[in-house]
């Protein structure tokens, strides 16, 4: 067979949503790059995904056919079982469920493994939801703090587009270790500093980023809040408030300024742990500057005051009145495209009352079965929880439940799907037609597959057909083919599709999402706040509504310090959270443990070379690397490592709870876990 490149698309869950070149030889994919179908990503692409891509799809960890579990929850017993027996066994065994208990004692429990809008969650909602089973809110796992901060503020409306940082003035990335995770962020960075701009990284860890910038705030985690309240105030002071553009534009801005000018450069300083100095040239910095980008990560979303502090940062740029074809936030770019979920997904087939569970909550109501009915069903797909949930060890004894029937749909054995009973091998990205959105950027793109679906592997799309017809659901919606589904995801009607089908895009013609102009999209040029009151609305009665009076105006939740130090847990470079492409699920592959040398020395920990972290939730031996890359008081140690790394069978997410919860979405606080640290 001859060697053939094949057009693709990065479907992991990152921002950038690169175009790929996958190079395919005797039907296996032998070397992905990156190309420059979409002039975003430029042909440029992590290593994570050219170095590992072709282990994760051929490797020996990859699912080929169903199976059944014969060994213990947890352990490696499965034995290979047909697709007949398979969903059959799936339909008995749910009915059961369903008969005893109604339901809502199923719930699927899925995030965000591929990112594709067919594989993450189309014909699979159709299905629960014609099932009737308990709804599950994901977004308070990751995203939703983020999300409802920037709606909550602008509306769900798309931000600035990305590309807009490399004519920036000013560039502040903040609580986002772009290197890592937003990687073309990096190269528009660079292009803004060779013409003389400025960047600044507001972040509690030196990433590679902010070793370029020309300023690194390295502040306390769940600060951000403070920060942004003392750079509205010193703008105040500097007379860099646009008047005009508030008193147009801008909601609630007397009650927020009352909150914000509590806390000026010197009242923030102390529990930020930043300079006021610092404060004063930041705030001069944005004053100066024109155009002025902000990118915001989700790094600062995951804290009690996470909602709070993308709040008062994103309120910057509408207090200078820096909001316009070049100045802007990159946020909201998932709004760029018309989604209709509706039609995709079907809830119209979900009885009334069906509850919603949270995301984080699932570990809990397995273990103590808190809820009436319990869950005594659940379909693991998309998705690791063991390794990705706040509170690892609850979660694993919350799987290991022998009456919970658990059906895992995955790539690649995960240690999650050692825990269900019935596990069906889906395709990877590479197998299967999808359309694909981004978060990080504006461009609609397809993709096709670029190998047949290896073994008996089945697109997530195709699976959960087979499950509805097992089920007797006999709608036409569960007939549709992927195709269908596509045209389904968006609206056909809107401008900003001009005409193309969706199913119809060319996998190498990314579309940007613009007016029917052709314009780009960017608030205060071509889109207006999508808001109640049509303004930039710094104080919310929206919010309030969904998540408290106290979330009505941003403020400031001092920590509970139970143990002395917070653990802080980036992004690696070596993995997309828990998917695995590179180190991260072998023996010795556990990510080092980053400590301030005044940390190490309180502890006497200067030659160590192993540590145990641990608090009341669990305990982990990680390798120390004693560094200032954090400040004082604070750890750090990159998340996504598999039980394997370890030798407790424990990571970082063991020592998470998964009941703390931030100001907004109810959204996990992995950012504000204390820890102690000892030599191991
Ligand atoms: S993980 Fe991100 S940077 Fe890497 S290829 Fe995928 S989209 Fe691009």
């Amino acid at each position: 067979m001859p060697v053939t490149e094949h057009a693709s698309t990065c479907t992991l869950d990152c921002p950038d949503t690169c175009s790929l070149t996958v190079t395919v030889d005797d039907g296996r994919i032998v070397k992905v790059r990156g190309s420059d179908a979409l002039g975003y990503t430029a042909g440029v692409i992590c290593n994570k995904v050219a170095h590992h891509t072709a282990e994760f799809v051929h490797g020996a960890r990859r699912l080929l056919h169903p199976l059944r579990r014969v060994g213990a929850k947890g352990e490696d017993g499965f034995a290979r079982i047909g697709w007949d027996e398979a969903l059959d066994e799936i339909y008995r065994r749910t009915q059961a469920v369903v008969e005893r208990w109604g339901p809502q004692a199923v719930a699927p429990l899925n995030y965000a493994g591929p990112h594709g809008m067919l594989a993450g969650d189309s014909m699979s909602l159709r299905f629960f939801h014609r099932l009737g089973a308990s709804q599950l809110f994901r977004r308070s796992m990751c995203g939703g703090v983020r999300g409802e901060a920037w709606a909550g503020t602008y509306g769900a409306v798309p931000g600035i587009g990305p590309e807009a940082a490399a004519a920036a003035r000013l560039n502040v990335v903040w609580g986002n270790n772009a290197t890592v995770t937003n990687l073309h962020l990096v190269r528009q960075l660079g292009i803004a500093r060779r013409a003389g701009g400025r960047v600044v990284v507001v972040d509690p860890l030196r990433t590679k980023v902010a070793e370029l910038a020309d300023l690194h705030v390295q502040l306390q985690p769940g600060t951000d809040v403070l920060l942004g309240f003392a750079l509205a105030t010193e703008l105040e002071r500097l007379g860099a408030h646009d008047r005009g553009f508030i008193a147009e534009h801008v909601a609630g801005y007397d009650e927020y300024m009352a909150v914000a000018r509590a806390w000026d450069a010197e009242a923030a300083s102390g529990p930020c742990g930043v300079a006021a100095e610092t404060i004063r040239v930041l705030a001069g910095w944005m004053a100066e500057a024109d155009p002025l980008v902000m990118a915001p990560g989700n790094g600062l979303e995951r804290g009690r005051n996470g909602g709070s502090g993308l709040r008062a940062a994103i309120a910057l740029p509408a207090l200078l009145g820096k909001l316009n074809a070049t100045s802007g936030i990159v946020l909201g770019a998932g709004s760029s495209f018309p989604r209709t979920p509706a039609r995709l997904t079907r809830p119209d087939l979900l009885p009334a009352g069906t509850r919603t569970i949270n995301i984080l909550d699932v570990g809990r109501h397995l273990e103590r079965d808190d809820i009436a009915p319990p869950l005594r069903a659940l379909f693991i797909y998309n998705h690791n929880p063991l390794v990705v949930h706040p509170d690892q060890n609850r979660m694993r004894r919350g799987l290991a439940r022998e009456d919970v029937f658990a059906v895992g749909i995955e790539v690649t054995m995960t240690e999650s799907m050692k825990y269900c009973d019935i596990v069906l091998p889906a395709s990877s990205q590479f197998e299967y037609d999808d359309l694909y959105g981004a978060y990080g950027q504006h461009f609609l793109q397809r993709a096709e597959p670029v190998i047949a679906p290896l073994g008996e592997s089945l697109p997530n799309t195709e699976i959960f057909r087979r499950l509805a017809a097992r089920f007797g659901f006999d709608e036409a919606c569960f007939k549709a083919s992927d195709a269908e589904l596509m045209d389904d995801a968006l609206d056909l009607d809107s401008p900003r599709l001009r005409g193309i089908r969706p199913s119809a895009l060319p996998p190498r013609e990314p579309l940007r999402m613009a007016t029917a102009e052709g314009r780009k999209l960017a608030l205060f040029d071509t889109v207006m706040p999508a808001t109640p009151s049509g303004k930039v609305e710094l104080v919310s009665d929206l919010l309030a509504g969904r998540w408290g009076a106290a979330a009505r105006v941003p403020g400031f939740r001092a920590a509970e310090e139970r143990h002395p130090l917070v653990l802080i847990s980036p992004a690696s470079d070596k993995r997309v959270s828990s998917t695995l492409l590179g180190a991260g699920g072998a023996p010795g592959d556990a990510p080092a443990l980053l400590m301030n040398p005044l940390d190490a020395e309180r502890r006497g920990l200067h030659g160590t070379a192993e540590v145990r972290v641990w608090n009341e939730l669990g305990e982990v031996f990680l390798p120390l690397e004693i560094t200032d890359a954090v400040p004082p008081g604070v750890v750090s140690s990159e998340k996504g490592a598999w039980l394997a790394t370890s030798r407790t069978g424990q990571t970082i997410s063991a020592l998470a709870s998964a009941d703390a919860r931030a100001d907004l979405s109810d959204g996990a606080c992995y950012n504000d876990t204390r820890v102690e640290v000892a030599a191991a």
